[in-house]
């Protein structure tokens, strides 16, 4: 029985020491690290990472799209079996050090104290194979999407369009890749099972003073992009009622998606990021515009009607400004369940440790999210100070990073030992331990 076995917590020095090696990689003076995907900085981490590997008896296997992937063989256990952990080690331009390789230094950490536990009969796995993973650019700051290595692994988007994505300055993902010399090969076995531990990027944790956050869904996004036509003309002498003025158009589809979100029964989140203006000249009508349009939601029902809603004031708005208005294209993203399998199993075992936890949502993107889609994932938040992240300001406490790591430890001991099992009903899954 594992539940209550005291881990070897030479594992949080460890841990400790490796989370701030790879802070010095990339760091930049405001005191955070600039890591964008696929740059020299990236290179230098993921060499760490592999040396890091290389070390402690870790495979290593580069994926077509870059993932690394350190595979650590248990010696027991079904060998067709493969229980993955991980996170990225790309951040955002002055982003801060926690956002990704928090994650993937506690999957390397873990899968140490998880073998040793394995070595000495305290753990019987289930999955013959631990492997860390770390993912090609989830931020998508430098390429985008984000979520790109995740996405193209679990085959939601294909490797050819990924590869050929560029930066700003028309740079491929694939040319940046072979630069670094993480453009591989290899086939990666498929994943049985993924975990994930990612600081929070809110609040919530360090408001009610609980180390551990267990996720339960993703909200889902509809995000479109519109094109607006008018007509140029001179700012001066065109009279009001000849105008097609693009912008102010575009200005009514604004305050239109605001509107939507204050008026929807659900929790409903909008904005407008970004308009590009054409021919952007202050003495002349605007006649083309692009906007950049998003609603966020744990309610599917409610994106759907914001999106009717939405469309429904595209024919007032051109005919209060005589322009046309087109959806470019549309993006959805589904609300995304995590497994309840999983949840179960992480509950139980924190209970027993008497470790408190809390049920969460994330608003925010994980790789955890596109695991979801071909194998059961579980994603676990740790405390982030004051809820900021994306900045150098970014900040958990070396006693929640710690605290953090231990309930992980109990997580992946259980499900790593855990039957694997068709279905996902709690009640009707057995554990092996
Ligand atoms: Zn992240």
């Amino acid at each position: 029985m594992l539940d209550d076995a005291p881990f070897n917590h030479t594992a949080h020095a460890t841990l400790l020491d490796l989370f701030s090696e790879f802070g010095k990689i990339g760091a930049v003076q405001s005191g955070g690290i600039s890591r964008l995907a696929a740059s020299p900085e990236d290179g230098l981490a993921r060499d760490s990472l592999c040396d890091w590997f290389r070390h402690h008896d870790f495979e290593i296997l580069v994926d077509e799209i870059g993932n690394i992937f350190g595979v650590l063989d248990l010696a027991l256990g079904d060998p067709t079996q493969h229980f993955f952990c991980g996170s990225h080690l790309d951040s955002q331009p002055d982003g801060g050090k926690f956002d990704g390789a928090l994650g993937v230094v506690c999957a390397c950490v873990c899968g140490l104290v998880i073998k040793d536990a394995v070595a000495k009969g305290e753990i019987d796995p289930f999955y013959r194979y631990y492997v860390v993973a770390c993912w090609t650019g989830e931020e998508g700051a430098r390429f985008q999407p984000s979520l790109i290595g995740s996405s193209v692994f679990v085959g939601l988007m294909p490797l050819e369009i990924a590869l050929a994505r560029q930066d700003h300055e028309g740079v491929s993902l694939r040319h940046a890749l072979s630069q670094i010399d993480y453009l591989g090969t290899a086939q990666v076995p498929a994943p049985g099972h993924y975990l994930e531990v990612h600081i929070e990027q809110g609040a919530k944790l360090e408001t009610a003073n609980i180390p551990i956050g267990i996720v339960s869904s993703c909200w889902g996004a509809k995000k479109i992009l519109m094109e607006v036509s008018g007509r140029p003309d001179h700012t001066g002498p065109t009279p009001m009622e000849d105008r097609q003025d693009a912008l102010l158009a575009a200005s009514h589809l604004v305050v239109q998606a605001n509107e939507i979100s204050h008026h929807s029964t659900s929790t409903l989140y909008s904005s407008v990021g970004r308009i590009d203006v054409s021919p952007n000249s202050p003495n002349t009508i605007a006649d083309k515009v692009q906007l950049w349009i998003e609603f966020r939601s744990n309610d599917g029902e409610a994106l759907l009607e914001a999106e009717h809603q939405f469309r429904h004031s595209f024919d007032g708005i051109a005919k209060s400004t005589g322009c046309e208005l087109r959806v470019a294209s549309s993006e959805d993203r589904a609300v995304v369940e995590f497994d309840k399998h999983g949840i179960a199993n992480v509950e139980d075992v924190l209970s027993k440790s008497n470790i408190p936890y809390l049920h969460m949502t994330t608003i925010a993107g994980h790789d955890a999210i596109r695991l979801q889609s071909v194998c059961p994932s579980t994603l676990l938040f740790v405390p982030s100070r004051n809820g900021i992240s994306h900045s150098p300001d970014e900040f958990t406490s070396d006693d929640d990073i710690t605290a953090g790591f231990d309930a992980m430890l109990h997580a992946v001991s259980r499900l790593i030992s855990a039957v694997a099992c068709d279905d996902l009903q709690p009640s009707s899954c057995e554990t092996k331990n």
